[in-house]
C-alpha cells in the first residue's frame, strides 16, 4: 500500500559517531489506537492507507521494501545539572520525511525496542504515557505553541512491565528535527577536538537555516537564532502555564519546539513555585524557573559551539558570555510583550509593567486560576455588566485595567481581539487528562480522551455547553503529581 512517505535520511550523511543503524522490534499483533489524520494531511500522507492494520504494522517495525532506514541517535545531556550520556534508548529515527508543502521533518518511534543506547532499559514504552503525550501535544500545537506533533498511538499487543504491568505502545513522533542541546555536548565532550561539533553545527545550519551556509558568521547567527527559538517558547510556556517539569538539556531541541512531554503539566491556580514531577524535588524546574533554565541550557550549548565562534578563544568565551545574557535581554521584553496582548493593551506605557506586576501578586494572594483569570478579564469586555465575571478580590486592580484599555488606541475593541488570541478558553487541564487517560488505558473507553483532543484543537473558540472543560481541578483534589513516562 502506498502511505505517500518520501523518505531521505539526511541524519545518515553524518558520521557514524553520530547514531547507531538500528532496526525496530516486529510487533506483528500491532493496532492502531489514535491516527491523527489532520497532521498526516499537512504532512501530504496518505491517512486512508496509514490508518489501518497495515498502517499499525508499518509503525511497529514491519518495514516494506524501499521503505526507511531507521537509526538510534546518540546524545548526551545535563539531568538536573548532572552530565551523562544518554542516547535515543526507547526510540527511533524511522526516517525523515520531505512533505510535498512543508519541508522535512523526522519520523520518530517511541517505545519501539531496544537500541545500543538502552543501557538496562526495555525500550518500550507503556499506553498511558504516550496517550497522554499525544494529549498535550496536539493541545501545545493548538494553543499556537512550536512543539513535537503525534501522528500516532500503536497499541503493540504486548505487556509492559513498570510498578505493574501495562499495555505496550508506540508513539509516532514527528519533530522539524531531534538535535538536542545534549546532541552538540555529547559532539563536544565524546570526541577529541571540535570536528564532530562542528560537523553537527553544519548539518544543523544546512538543515534549519539555509540561508546562513557559507556565510561568515554563521556560527554566531546560528547560536542567535537557536536562542532567539527558546525566547519565543518559553514565553509561549509561561503565556499558558505551561510547566514543562524535565527540562534537561537533552530534552531541549535546538528548532525551539517543545519537545519529551513525561511529567509536564498546567498549572491552575497561579503559583510561581508550581511543580508538579514526582521527580523534581528541588523545585528546579518550577513553573517561574524556565526561563533561567532555558538560559543554563544555553550556556552549555553555547560552550559547545566556543571552537567555532571564534579563532581567539578568548574571544569566543566572551561572544558566548554575550549570547548567553542577551536570552535574558531579549525574553524579560518579550514576556512584558506578551503580557501586553493577554491584557489586551495595544500600546506600551511605563505603567504597564507595574499594572501586570500588581496583577501577579493578586492572582498569587488570591489563588486565582492562572488561564481563567485572563479570561474572565476577557469575557468581562465582551458583555454588558461585564465586571460581574471579575472575582470580588481583583475588583480595585480590574477598574485600573478597565479605563487604561478604554484610554488607548483601538479602545476595548482593539483589546478584545488582541485578548481572544492570546487567552485560551480550554488547556489540558490535569484532571480532564487523567480522567480520558484512566477511561482509555484502563477500560478502553477512548471517548473522552476524543472528545478533550477535538476541544483542544481550537483552545480559543469557545464552544457552548463545554463548561465542564474550562473549569479548574477541584481544590480538595490535593496537590496534582506527574511521573516520568519510563
Ligand atoms: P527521558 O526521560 O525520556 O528524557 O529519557 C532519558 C533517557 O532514558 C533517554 O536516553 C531515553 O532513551 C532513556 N530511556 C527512557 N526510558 C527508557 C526505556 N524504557 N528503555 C530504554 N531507555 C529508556
Ligand atoms: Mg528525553
Amino acid at each position: 500500500m502506498n502511505f505517500c512517505f518520501r523518505w531521505d535520511t539526511t541524519y545518515r550523511g553524518l558520521p557514524g559517531f553520530f547514531y547507531k543503524a538500528t532496526r525496530p522490534d516486529a510487533m506483528p499483533a500491532a493496532r492502531m489506537l489514535i491516527f491523527n489524520a489532520s497532521l498526516a494531511g499537512e504532512l501530504g500522507l496518505n491517512a486512508d492507507a496509514l490508518n489501518s492494520p497495515e498502517g499499525a504494522r508499518f509503525f511497529a517495525g514491519e518495514i516494506p521494501d524501499g521503505g526507511p532506514e531507521p537509526l538510534a541517535q546518540a546524545y548526551a545531556g545535563h539531568q538536573f545539572a548532572n552530565f551523562t550520556m544518554l542516547g535515543d534508548g526507547r526510540a527511533l529515527l524511522y526516517g525523515e520525511h520531505v512533505s510535498p508543502t512543508s519541508g522535512r521533518f523526522d519520523i520518530h518511534l517511541k517505545g519501539a525496542g531496544q537500541t545500543a543506547f538502552s543501557r538496562r532499559g526495555d525500550g518500550r514504552a507503556a499506553l498511558g504515557p504516550m496517550l497522554r503525550e499525544y494529549i498535550i501535544s496536539e493541545a501545545m500545537h493548538g494553543l499556537g505553541i512550536p512543539t513535537t506533533r503525534t501522528l500516532a498511538v500503536v497499541g503493540t499487543g504486548e505487556d509492559v512491565y513498570r510498578q505493574e504491568i501495562q499495555q505496550g505502545a508506540i508513539l509516532v513522533r514527528v519533530a522539524r528535527s531531534h538535535l538536542r542541546v545534549g546532541t552538540f555536548e555529547y559532539a563536544a565532550a565524546f570526541h577529541k577536538g571540535p570536528d564532530m561539533v562542528r560537523e553537527l553545527a553544519d548539518y544543523a545550519i544546512n538543515r534549519h537555516h539555509e540561508d546562513l551556509v557559507g556565510t561568515e558568521s554563521r556560527y554566531c547567527e546560528f547560536a542567535r537564532r537557536v536562542i532567539a527559538a527558546q525566547v519565543d517558547l518559553i514565553t509561549h510556556w509561561m503565556r499558558v502555564g505551561f510547566v514543562h517539569g524535565v527540562m534537561n538539556t537533552d530534552n531541549m531541541a535546538i528548532t525551539g519546539e517543545s519537545i519529551d512531554f513525561g511529567p509536564c503539566a498546567f498549572m491552575d491556580r497561579y503559583d510561581p513555585a508550581t511543580v508538579f514531577s514526582s521527580i523534581d524535588r528541588d523545585a528546579r524546574y518550577a513553573f517561574a524557573r524556565q526561563p533561567e533554565i532555558a538560559q543554563w541550557n544555553l550556556a552549555r550549548f553555547l560552550e559547545t559551539l566556543l571552537p567555532m565562534l571564534h579563532s581567539d578563544q578568548d574571544e569566543a568565551l566572551r561572544i558566548a558570555n554575550e549570547l548567553a545574557r542577551s536570552f535574558m535581554v531579549a525574553y524579560p521584553k518579550a514576556w512584558l510583550g506578551m503580557m501586553r496582548t493577554k491584557l489586551g493593551l495595544t500600546e506600551p506605557l511605563d505603567a504597564d509593567e507595574r499594572m501586570i506586576s500588581d496583577l501577579h501578586s493578586q492572582m498569587r494572594s488570591s489563588r486565582l486560576d492562572y488561564n481563567n483569570t485572563f479570561l474572565a478579564l476577557t469575557r468581562s469586555m465582551e458583555q454588558d455588566g461585564g465586571d460581574q465575571v471579575i472575582p470580588e478580590e481583583l475588583q480595585t486592580w480590574y477598574q485600573t485595567w478597565r479605563d487604561r484599555v478604554r484610554a488607548q488606541s483601538g479602545g476595548e475593541t482593539a483589546a478584545l481581539n488582541l485578548m481572544k488570541r492570546s487567552n485560551p478558553v480550554y488547556i489540558p487541564r490535569n484532571h480532564l487528562v487523567e480522567e480520558a487517560l484512566s477511561a482509555a488505558s484502563g477500560k478502553g473507553d477512548f471517548d473522552p480522551l476524543f472528545k478533550l483532543s477535538d476541544i483542544l484543537r481550537e483552545p480559543y473558540a469557545w464552544r457552548s455547553g463545554m463548561e465542564y472543560y474550562e473549569e479548574p481541578g477541584p481544590v480538595d483534589s490535593g496537590p496534582y503529581r506527574t511521573f516520568c513516562g519510563t
